[in-house]
């Protein structure tokens, strides 16, 4: 899988799951990820596979303390001197998380409301919002880069009034598509796993997914990728025909009006060019 050519704002899942998450985005001369919850071998083999170098990372922004998101931020920051961005209380968490490397205080980023990156171009914009989950401060992000748009909206029990606002006129979202109700309710997870699941800070089911991929095609949303698909209680297939259905109802011809995507859970994706 080669880089599409002339790219100058990419990206690319590396991996989207309750497994491990990454995201490679590139604006111009930054290139960044957005979480790190997979081994330092797997992001570098996903970074060679598109002709980019792990050294030459810039940053990485986390959403939130879980270790499917956190995994490598120590690793990479010692490894590689990559300064790590996360919210005040993200940080509490994951310094005192024993299955994460500590990330030296020379690199560690604090952040209350958005992150201050340093020596960032004024084309890029980076905003962080919050999101409604079962863990302290955690955010998404919005990238805006030459009047364009890309946001991860990921690990969200509801889709709440921060959100909407940050993600609408966004040209490309991630937006999490984690259960099916169904597969949830009859699934094999214990009564206060499926509760935590489909609570309010808990996961995005594919219905929401579909009803909110509704509103981001009606006000401009060209791509959607769906992510964070649960491998229990989902199928891809699933995911993609419920919001398929819920734009269809809503009036939308998926394919024309707004292309429907998928990120693997466990593998690359293609990279997009935005
Ligand atoms: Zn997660
Ligand atoms: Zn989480």
């Amino acid at each position: 899988m080669a880089e599409p050519a002339g790219a100058d704002a990419l990206f690319y899942p590396i991996a989207s799951g309750s497994g491990g998450n990454a995201f490679f985005v590139r604006c111009g001369t930054v290139s960044f990820l957005i979480d790190c919850g997979i081994s330092m071998r797997r992001v570098k083999d996903a970074l060679e596979a598109i002709g980019e170098e792990i050294s030459e990372l810039s940053f990485i922004l986390t959403t939130h303390a879980h270790i499917d998101h956190t995994k490598c931020v120590g690793s990479m920051a010692c490894r590689y001197g990559i300064p790590v961005y996360a919210s005040r209380g993200t940080w509490e968490i994951v310094q005192n998380d024993p299955r994460v490397k500590k990330v030296p205080p020379e690199y560690r980023r604090v952040f209350d409301a958005s992150p201050d990156v340093d020596g960032l171009p004024d084309s890029v914009r980076i905003t962080a919002f919050s999101t409604p989950h079962d863990a302290y401060d955690s955010v998404g992000y919005r990238i805006d880069y030459a009047g364009r748009a890309a946001a991860v909206a990921t690990d969200l029990g509801y889709v709440s009034v921060d959100v909407k606002a940050a993600l609408y006129g966004a040209d490309l979202v991630l937006l999490e598509s984690n259960h099916d109700l169904e597969m949830l309710e009859r699934g094999p997870y214990p009564d206060f796993l499926k509760k935590r699941v489909a609570g309010n800070r808990g996961h995005l089911s594919n219905l929401a997914a579909g009803r909110f991929a509704a509103e981001l095609a009606a006000r401009g949303t060209t791509r959607i990728v769906l992510g964070h698909l649960s491998d229990k209680n989902n199928t891809p297939r699933l995911a993609f025909e419920t919001v398929e259905r819920e734009l269809r109802r809503a009036g939308f011809d998926p394919g024309r009006d707004v292309r429907l995507l998928l990120a693997r859970r466990e593998e690359p994706s293609d990279a997009l060019v935005w």
